[in-house]
């Protein structure tokens, strides 16, 4: 299942709620299925159903340990970030966001091959319905927060590029090549006010 690219006018809208009725129905469980294999695909750790071409309040998450192991554990700790298992999210509201913003790279599965700092707030309260139509509160905080903010962005036509700190948008390649090792603070430092060498 391809994954629809910035530009596609899906990815601007705002997304529409899912009644009791299409959440019970097999139409959406596939649907869901069916996003929970192209998040796997992707790899990545959360995908939202405007992304694949409807415009529903609906996605998926999941962070894998398996994801984890490439990053130190120094990074994992600043980042706040530990395992979050499959879950689904509907009609998701965020009703509270608290705590200073963080400043991290964030991509997206929907602008391949880009990265940038974007600031979320650390923690967030969400309400929402699960797969089976139950009510749900998550508070969640660290990364898994910046998750949850990113994938609800999706249902309300909005991406990272919006809140970026736009100086520190780039490639994948050259994130790995100059910027991956060093701290965020650092990173933007440098580029949000160019030096002359
Ligand atoms: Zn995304």
């Amino acid at each position: 299942m391809d994954i629809l690219q910035v530009g596609e006018p899906v990815l601007r809208q705002k997304a529409r709620t899912l009644s009791a009725a299409e959440i019970a129905s097999e139409e959406i469980r596939k649907l869901i299925a069916r996003m929970r294999e192209t998040m796997y695909a992707g790899p990545g750790v959360g995908l939202a159903a405007p992304q694949i071409g409807f415009p529903l309040r609906l996605a998926v998450i999941e962070d894998r340990e398996e994801y984890q192991k490439e990053i130190s554990a120094d990074q994992l700790a600043e980042r706040e970030r530990r395992p979050v298992p499959f879950h689904v999210i509907i009609n998701p509201q965020i009703t509270e966001s608290s705590g200073d913003a963080r400043e991290f790279f964030e991509g997206c599965l929907s602008l391949t091959g880009f990265l940038a700092v974007v600031p979320r707030a650390r923690t967030v309260r969400v309400e929402c319905l699960d797969e089976r139509g139950q009510p749900r509160v998550i508070c969640a905080s660290g990364w898994y927060a910046r998750i949850l903010q990113h994938e609800i962005d999706h249902l309300n036509g909005t991406l990272y590029v919006d809140r970026m700190r736009s100086h520190t948008f780039m490639s994948l390649d050259n994130w790995g090549r100059f910027w991956k090792s060093r701290p965020v603070g650092e990173v933007r430092a440098e580029l949000d006010s160019p030096q002359e060498r």
